[in-house]
């Protein structure tokens, strides 16, 4: 029977809300018909009657903040010609090594989150990528499996479920009390063998960093390390981005000969889910068989770094009083600390503040600091460099003060005070304690 002649649909290109980074109209230049027009916020606004579905503006985006939608017909379309591509495709064009690449990837399936626990208490960041998980496993039509390994862990399985997990794999062994690296890769690199995941994500953390890299080596597959945003395309591969090149360039990168596909996120980058209380799955014990007398290093006591333990975690702060150059000198800071004490909040900075001694690294917010999200942000003397913007722009509400009115922060704040910091915190800093006083 002949196939119907259906044309293509190009789609038109759409904004997803709160992705935007105002990184200066890039898509706007890229569009070949103006139909592109910014927001005072900088934010674009695509005319639906002038856009050709070019994709350009997707392209450039830095921040995928653009996507190109269907409509439900077109969508229909779109489909009915991918069904009659796969249907026209005849199995022997494929050649012998991709038949063979395209038969073992179809082995790997589900999606797997790592939880990563220490002396009882579970990392965030683990939750966090419940969230990013489920996701991609509604898209690939999979489950969404949590995998703990420790000694004494079930309250974990719970955790997991209630955020979102559908299936947890427990490895519950005494010998496996604390993370090291050999038993752990070992355990780990059994359960890829004998579940074939094809997705693993783990945090970005110590733990993370040091078992994830050493798994992807021993089950010879991909890495990518600190993604900012994970989604699979038509063909079930990961599309994991993060930025590049120093910043300047968000790269989408994919692992479409290997898997599992491997990812790690760093804390805060991925919203933490909901948690429905209540919700449960299944769990499937496993045990792994290694005795304690085979593992060459040994724990003794965990003896946390004063330094480390004591230091203000400004990923937790709902409220961060950010300094920049701008402040001039490190004993400018006290007058953020004055504003931060007022909010209740933490006092963080810049890696320019950072790099001149002004504050210490643990503070530095941005691509090779830390990413937050507090419910206010206020950015005092800080420029607003895209390196910095990745660390900071999911703030609920960003308050810049800077007093270059070009300055690139403006566009990423909700509220812009152009003006000499000098002034305006320690008015700002009045203002509120005569509020609260009033209250
Ligand atoms: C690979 C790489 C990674 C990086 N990682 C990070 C990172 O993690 N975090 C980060 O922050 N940066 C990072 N950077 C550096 C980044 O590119 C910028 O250089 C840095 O963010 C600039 O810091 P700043 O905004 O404090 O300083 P500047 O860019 O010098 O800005 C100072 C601002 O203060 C304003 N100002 C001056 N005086 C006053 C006043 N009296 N009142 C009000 N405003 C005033 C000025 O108008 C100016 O906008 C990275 C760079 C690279 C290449």
């Amino acid at each position: 029977m002949e196939n119907k002649k259906l044309k293509k649909p190009r789609g038109k290109a759409r904004l997803l809300e709160g992705k935007c980074i105002s990184c200066g109209a890039r898509c706007q230049s890229s569009c070949p018909v103006d139909a592109i027009v910014m927001t005072d916020a900088g934010e674009p606004v695509v005319s639906n009657k002038k856009c050709i579905g070019c994709v350009k503006c997707v392209k450039v985006c830095p921040a995928t903040a653009l996507e190109m939608f269907f409509t439900p017909e077109e969508q229909k379309i779109l489909d009915e010609l991918a069904a009659q591509k796969a249907a026209a495709e005849p199995e022997e064009e494929l050649d012998e090594e991709e038949k063979k690449l395209q038969a073992l990837l179809k082995k790997y399936r589900g999606v797997w989150v790592f939880v990563e626990q220490t002396e009882g208490e579970a990392a965030r960041v683990s939750w966090e990528l419940m969230g990013v998980g489920a996701e991609l496993a509604k898209s690939l039509s999979v489950d969404l499996c949590g995998v703990i390994i420790g000694s004494d862990i079930k309250k974990f399985a719970v955790d997991a479920f209630e955020y979102g997990a559908d299936k947890v794999y427990l490895l519950d062994q005494p010998v496996f009390e604390y993370y090291r690296t050999e038993p752990f890769l070992d355990a780990v690199c059994y359960l890829i063998d004998k579940y074939k995941p094809e997705i693993c994500l783990m945090g970005a953390s110590g733990w993370g960093r040091d078992l994830a890299g050493a798994v992807a080596t021993r089950v010879k597959t991909g890495l990518t390390a600190d993604c900012t945003g994970l989604a699979v395309d038509v063909r079930r591969n990961l599309m994991q981005t993060r930025p590049a090149f120093g910043g300047n360039i968000m790269a989408t990168i994919m692992c479409d000969k290997f898997r599992p596909q491997m990812s790690t996120v760093r804390p805060h980058v991925m919203p933490l889910p909901p948690r429905t209380s209540g919700r449960r799955g299944e769990v499937v014990r496993e045990t792994f068989d290694i005795a304690e007398e085979s593992i060459f290093k040994k724990v003794l006591d965990i003896i946390w770094d004063k330094k480390v333990k004591d230091a203000i975690d400004i990923t937790g702060a709902e409220f961060i009083v950010s300094g920049g150059r701008g402040l001039m000198g490190r004993e400018n800071f006290s007058m953020l600390q004055e504003l931060a004490d007022e909010l209740g909040g933490v006092v963080a900075g810049s890696r320019g503040a950072v790099d001149l001694g002004w504050l210490p690294y643990e503070r530095q917010v941005g691509q090779t600091g830390k990413t937050v999200r507090p419910k206010v942000y206020v950015a005092c003397g800080i420029s607003g460099a895209i390196q910095h913007l990745v660390g900071m722009q999911d703030s609920e509400v960003i308050i810049a003060i800077n007093r270059d009115k070009d300055a690139p922060i403006f566009q990423v704040a909700t509220y812009g005070i152009v003006g000499d910091l000098f002034q305006v915190v320690p008015a700002l800093t009045k203002r509120i304690r005569e509020l609260k006083n009033k209250n």
